[in-house]
């Protein structure tokens, strides 16, 4: 059955040269019958990527379209804006000519694993291989994965070239400092029954909170039990490989992992307050090293910025703590963030080890990070973890000690535990320094 909402298309324009979008019906896709009606089921976790089937995601398929939700994360608001703006054709479809990955990545054994990959499509970056012909019928098949080739440049690199710390190789690192990397963007796509059996938690429940807690914004989650993909809009995350990804998958190859998740003050800004950038320099160091022994390097760089609260909530927390009787301390570190955000921490690393077995690893032998909140979901998740490297003390900024004396107090990976007296200590610096 067709749903249509009549609008009124002839109300007067509120400027003269305003361009209005061609008059259509809005399409409701939140009734069996209408978008999803003929579409091929997604067989997730299938092992063979055509027969699983394409995540048909645009808002143009039509009958074809499988999913909830669009491509592009949180910017497909940016690009409803586009399309409200008459700037965008609404049924525009790509021309995907020469994007196809610049290295192979997979197929990996964990691809169709049961429930080892519940937030991201692993065949994501191979769309247009593997759903040629239907893309050549007119369907808009879409890569939720892009897979390139780059250099990068960071002064802490250069700075740990001149220190005699890493040495040039003309390969992974040349003598100005350039590091050629492979980065690869992903955008979640979420496995709603995956994700639920993830949390332990019924697949109603979850379908019903992620429709309710967004003011009601994907309908078909609550009326489509049929869609069990959805793609959120959320940020998703960058990887960065440092070596020959051809390694990949095979057990011999050495592994240095540094899981980061974004932190702009400190990762582009260099703000003091915390240690994000120096650890993640830290992590660039160890990956350049493993990639120079014939290992691999990688970084997973995740959207979440301030615990995935959000950077106003972040700055707000800043302020309570810099505030409050006593100073900046780290015995209310946490305690300051959840009288905010009502929660300490809203990352969710549960889902976090999928990027890792996408990329077909089983071991990890290095691991930089000292968070048992992210050692603990990899090591759950059936991947090895071999050693964790703590940030030498020499990279944390005097007003990050806060955070990385409550962290370490709270049971992130440390050998000096620091005492009660010292954690009571204001040790931040004032709001007004
Ligand atoms: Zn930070």
């Amino acid at each position: 059955m067709r749903q249509e909402l009549a609008i009124d298309w002839n109300e007067p324009p509120l400027r003269t040269n305003e361009k209005r979008p061609v008059p259509r019906p809005i399409v409701l896709a939140s009734h069996p019958g209408n978008a999803g009606a003929g579409n091929r089921r997604i067989a997730w976790g299938s092992a063979d990527g055509h027969a699983r089937g394409a995540v048909v995601a645009t808002l143009n398929a039509g009958p074809s379209r499988n999913a909830i939700g669009t491509h592009s994360g949180a910017y497909s608001v940016y690009r409803a804006l586009a399309v409200a703006a008459g700037q965008l054709a609404a049924g525009h479809q790509p021309d995907l000519t020469n994007t196809s990955p610049a290295v192979r990545i997979g197929p990996f054994p964990q691809w169709s694993k049961p429930d080892a990959i519940v937030s991201l499509d692993p065949w994501g970056h191979l769309s247009t291989e593997l759903f040629a012909d239907r893309i050549a019928a007119g369907v808009d098949v879409r890569p939720s994965i892009a897979v390139t080739r780059a250099h990068i440049n960071m002064p802490e690199i250069a700075d740990a070239v001149r220190a005699g710390r890493l040495r040039p190789d003309g390969t992974v690192l040349d003598a100005a400092g350039n590091v050629r990397v492979t980065k690869i963007a992903i955008e979640p796509v979420w496995h709603l029954p995956g994700v639920a059996r993830r949390f332990g938690i019924a697949v109603s429940d979850l379908r019903r909170g992620l429709f309710e807690q967004t003011g009601g914004m994907f309908p078909e989650l609550v009326t489509r039990p049929d869609l069990d993909v959805f793609l959120p809009p959320i940020g998703g995350m960058t990887v960065y490989l440092f070596g020959d990804p051809a390694g990949l998958g095979r057990p011999e190859t050495r592994i240095a992992c540094r899981i980061h998740d974004e932190c702009n003050g400190s990762d582009v800004f260099g703000s003091d307050i915390c240690t994000c950038r120096p650890y993640l320099a830290h992590g660039i160091e160890v990956c350049i090293e493993t990639a120079q022994m014939g290992g691999i390097g990688v970084v997973v760089y995740n959207r979440k910025e301030g615990r995935a609260l959000g950077e106003v909530t972040k700055f707000l927390v800043y302020n309570a703590r810099k505030r409050q009787e006593g100073g900046d301390r780290a015995d209310a570190y946490f305690q300051r963030t959840e009288c905010v955000a009502g929660v300490q921490d809203m990352r969710f690393q549960e889902l976090m080890p999928d990027v890792l077995h996408w990329l077909g690893i089983t071991r990890i032998d290095q691991l930089v990070s000292m968070s048992n909140m992210k050692f603990a979901p990899i090591v759950a998740s059936g991947i090895e973890v071999v050693e964790r490297i703590a940030i030498p003390d020499a990279l944390i900024p005097a007003d990050a000690s806060v955070e990385m004396d409550a962290k370490k107090a709270a049971g992130y990976y440390t050998d000096a535990v620091p005492p009660p007296e010292v954690l009571h200590e204001a040790k931040g610096r004032p709001l007004d320094e």
